[in-house]
């Protein structure tokens, strides 16, 4: 949420942070919690205050360093992912010397490649949806027989011409990344960064001052140390590989596990899905996890559930087999982890600096994405908040804002969409129908399972499912979830409803579009639940009442 403040001498604040290794207060954090009455603007100008304070009344305890008067640049990047690039870039527009630098390129990251872009463009949602795009094709070709089409042979996938043509894609990409910062005025700089001090980078033995320096070096992919790790992939592999699995075990029931699912089985390979738990997609809404797993098996995946692989070993026919606590799983010719990811913030010298990081590595920030040392700041996947592309270009937009336009923003995370590329694909915004009842009591759940008029004739066994939590008291729609085709393309239509705070009633109002799946938001008319937590009101009826309590 932008948040001006009007005092000019704030531009001057953040210009003039001083080079002092001090951890931020702890009652900056509580001190937001404890303030719910006072205005925002009031909040911001409260923190930026004290946040000079403090930096002042160390520069005073310090150990007399001189405090330089004059650095390479405003701001020094680590890493030219979406957060890096969206700050640097909207930095550089707002007056700021930039530089960011950035590992050599490659497709498979590690300490020591990634390359401009980072892993939306090069390793995860750009090329996982060519992906997706090209393993769709099979169902689409089975769906297509019952509106007559006939081939004469079955359709061949060529793997190698896939990969190739998503390869120089991602080249072209890269590229044009590139040219955003050089156009922008921003010193590419290739290699490794390390902090060195709080205004010093070295990146591979040169060293650059900046006024600000900001982390956002991501995560990678990783592989639990089980006896055969060594032969499993991870989604970086998995997006390059040279020839495709015929038999792969995906471990994971997250949505990276279920996207690559999705992928292999559409490009007819045999896929196992190995899960901890009892479902997929934990934190999703139940009804969602429930009907996206059904929906996969009718597509031929199979769902290992509560099964845990211990152990991988390969044979003399160099197949692979997964031992899990179940039983043993043979023939397979891919085996690939999709259990996590981890920030990349080992040997970047956080701690010898001062930042602060939780357990497994992320960096902790405060609201306005700045680190326990003044004059370093984090965003996107290495503060682990919410993992998505666009969550880091939010952080990344609204830190340029703070630093270089006097316009101390937080980043707003109410109502943000997302979408998990599975087959059928999902859509989802707010909150689902089990964090609605927490967080609100009372709600009222409308749902819709329906066939889609496309497999009508298809013949094929697709269902849609559609679903709006409201809020009993107001009528507003807190969470909006969605499982069949073009989920992620319609739910971000409707995402601006919902982040608006519309109500039922608003949704009624809008005349559909006929004929499409999407119409059924709103012409939703009977709430299929109606949770109470509060005693039933005087006026409810017998059916309410037994609606109320779920029967
Ligand atoms: C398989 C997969 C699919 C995904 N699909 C989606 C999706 O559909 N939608 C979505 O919203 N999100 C998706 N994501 C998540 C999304 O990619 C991330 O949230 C996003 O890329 C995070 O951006 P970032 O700037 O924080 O980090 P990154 O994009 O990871 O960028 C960090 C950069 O820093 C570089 N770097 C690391 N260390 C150093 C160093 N020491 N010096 C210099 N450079 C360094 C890296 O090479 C990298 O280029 C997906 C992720 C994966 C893995």
């Amino acid at each position: 949420m932008a948040t001006s403040v009007t005092t000019p001498k704030l531009t001057t604040t953040f210009y003039n942070r001083l080079p002092i290794t001090v951890p931020l207060s702890s009652h900056f954090l509580s001190l937001q919690n404890t303030l719910t009455p006072f205005s925002h603007n009031c909040f911001s100008l409260l923190y930026f205050q004290c946040r000079r304070r403090h930096v002042a009344a160390r520069a005073k305890s310090d150990n007399g360093a001189e405090l330089p008067s004059h650095y390479d640049f405003d701001l020094f990047t680590i890493g030219a992912g979406s957060g890096g690039v969206r700050a640097s870039r909207f930095a550089a527009n707002f007056g700021a010397s930039v530089a960011i630098c950035e590992l050599p390129f490659s497709t498979i990251s590690s300490e020591t490649t990634g390359g401009v872009g980072g892993t939306c463009v090069l390793r995860g949602c750009v090329p996982k949806k060519l992906l997706v795009y090209a393993s769709k094709f099979s169902h689409e070709f089975d769906e297509s027989n019952g509106f007559g089409w006939k081939y004469g042979t079955e359709p061949q996938h060529d793997w190698s011409t896939l990969i190739a043509n998503k390869n120089a894609e991602l080249q072209r990409l890269t590229g044009i990344y590139k040219n955003i910062l050089i156009n922008a005025g921003i010193t590419l700089i290739e290699g490794r960064g390390k902090i060195v001090d709080p205004h010093t980078v070295d990146v591979d033995g040169k060293l650059y001052s900046a006024r600000h320096i900001l982390i956002s070096v991501g995560g990678r992919p990783f592989i639990p140390d089980i006896p055969g790790s060594e032969y499993a992939i991870d989604s970086d592999a998995a997006l390059d590989l040279p020839s495709k699995p015929e038999k792969i075990a995906i471990v994971g029931g997250g949505y990276i596990a279920l996207e690559f699912a999705g992928i292999f089985s559409g490009l007819t390979s045999e896929v196992h899905v190995f899960i901890r738990q009892k479902k997929v997609l934990r934190g999703f809404d139940e009804d969602i996890r429930d009907f996206v797993a059904e929906q996969m098996s009718l597509r031929g995946i199979e769902f290992h559930t509560e099964e845990s692989p211990q152990a991988i070993l390969k044979s003399t026919d160099g197949s692979l087999s997964v031992k899990t606590n179940k039983g043993t799983v043979d023939g397979f010719s891919h085996v690939m982890f999709a259990t996590g990811r981890r920030p990349n913030t080992k040997n970047l010298g956080l701690e010898k600096v001062g930042v602060k990081m939780t357990k497994n590595g992320a960096i902790e920030v405060d609201e306005y994405s700045g680190t326990a040392v003044p004059s370093i700041w984090a965003v996107g996947d290495v503060t682990d908040r919410i993992n998505l592309t666009p969550v880091a270009l939010m952080e990344g937009g609204a830190l340029a804002k703070t630093l270089f336009q006097a316009e101390p923003t937080k980043p707003d995370y109410s109502a943000v969409p997302s979408a998990v590329f599975s087959q059928p694909p999902i859509g989802q915004v707010g909150l689902s129908e089990e964090q609605a009842i927490q967080e609100y009591g009372d709600i009222d759940v409308f749902t819709a399972n329906f066939r889609p008029l496309k497999a009508t004739l298809s013949g094929l066994p697709d269902r849609i499912f559609m679903k709006l939590v409201l809020c009993a008291k107001t009528n507003k729609v807190l969470g909006l979830h969605m499982c069949g085709e073009d989920a992620p393309e319609i739910v971000q239509g409707f995402a601006v409803a919902v982040k608006a705070g519309l109500t039922k009633a608003d949704f009624d109002a809008t005349v559909g579009v006929h004929p499409t799946a999407a119409e059924e938001f709103v012409t939703l008319r009977t709430p299929t639940r109606k949770i109470r937590k509060s005693p039933p009101s005087e006026g409810m009826t017998g059916p309410e009442v037994k609606a109320a309590a779920g029967v």
